[in-house]
This record gives structure tokens, C-alpha cells and sequence, in this order.
């Protein structure tokens, strides 16, 4: 649960340990985080509620991508950011086209790693009462702890890739044709 008045704390803490001085530009700072803090680290809700099933359709397959998503490198608390595409094959049941983009965020929020990242959106997809037949999960992602410090190689991009259950070669190869190369984030 987040905890409002720690982050502001927290937050003072860490402006003292950078000499920040008690200006009008930070003096407001401690709060300001605090609140930005709520958007960017508190999950909203349970994602089992985005899990509303629709009678399936005919289709074999459902495949999206170009899913935008913000997170925060668990090693050191430094944004990664890119773009997931998901696969699943339908049992006897969909979800709404939105709810892939409402779970990959769900667990983007906070702090946690693309490959940590993957394998949750798509274990979660996998276990849910949508039951597929099988998931795929494709994550491409800069992370700025390698631009700002550390190797400070910009440009470099990272794609990790979950399947899980069932999904039979040549469908994975056509998923694989739809993402694509992973797309320049702005490097
Ligand atoms: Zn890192």
C-alpha cells in the first residue's frame, strides 16, 4: 500500500543527501513526488477485474502490440520504458481489446524488471478465467540506467519474450512477422 507521508519523507531525505537547497523551486518538491508517486508506483486495483469475458468469436488468435508502458528499473529505481505486444489463443472466451493494456500496465507500475515484467503479464494472462489455450508476451524496452549510467550506451534496446501453454510453432512465427523489429522510443 503507498504510503503518502513515508514518500515525503523520503523524498526530504534524499534532498538533503544532494545538498538540494530549500528554494522556492523545492520547496514544494517533497509533496510534489509524494503525489507523483501515486500515479506512478500505486497499482489501482486488482487486475482480476479487467478480466471480463466476452463469448469468443471465430478467430484463432488475438494479437495487439504497440502497448506503451512506464516502469521502474527494481536495480536502480531508474525508469525503462518501450512497448509490449501480446498473443492469446482463445479457449471459449475473450477480453476486451483494452484490458491488454490495462494489465501490462497494472504490472509496469512500481519498481520491477522487463524480463520480471514479461513473465507476469503473461502468467497472469495464462492463469486467469479467460483460460487461453496458450499466451505469448513480447516486451522491447530502453532502460535509462544503461543511458545515464553505468555502460551509457543510448540507443540500446532490449526485447524479452514469455510464452506460455500451448501455441503451435507457426502461429508464434506469425506473431513474431506482426511485431516486427522493436521500434526506435525516440533514440
Ligand atoms: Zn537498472
Amino acid at each position: 500500500m503507498y504510503n503518502f507521508e513515508k514518500m515525503k519523507e523520503a523524498t526530504q531525505l534524499m534532498m538533503e543527501a544532494v545538498g538540494v537547497q530549500n528554494d522556492e523551486h523545492s520547496k514544494e518538491t517533497p509533496d510534489r513526488v509524494a503525489k507523483m508517486g501515486e500515479i506512478l508506483y500505486q497499482t489501482d486495483k486488482d487486475p482480476k477485474d479487467y478480466i471480463k469475458l466476452f463469448p469468443k468469436g471465430s478467430q484463432e488468435v488475438v494479437m495487439q502490440k504497440e502497448i506503451p508502458f512506464y516502469s521502474f528499473c527494481a536495480h536502480h529505481h531508474l525508469p525503462f520504458y518501450g512497448k509490449a505486444a501480446i498473443m492469446y489463443a482463445p479457449n471459449e472466451t475473450n477480453i476486451g481489446l483494452s484490458k491488454l493494456a490495462r494489465i501490462t500496465r497494472h504490472f509496469s507500475k512500481g519498481f520491477t524488471t522487463q524480463e520480471q515484467l514479461t513473465k507476469d503479464v503473461a502468467e497472469f494472462i495464462y492463469s486467469s478465467e479467460l483460460k487461453p489455450k496458450g499466451v505469448v508476451v513480447i516486451i522491447d524496452s530502453t532502460h535509462t540506467c544503461m543511458t545515464i549510467r553505468g555502460v551509457r550506451a543510448p540507443g540500446v534496446q532490449t526485447r524479452t519474450k514469455e510464452v506460455q501453454g500451448e501455441i503451435n510453432p507457426e502461429t508464434l512465427n506469425q506473431f513474431w512477422l506482426y511485431v516486427g523489429n522493436p521500434s526506435s522510443f525516440g533514440y
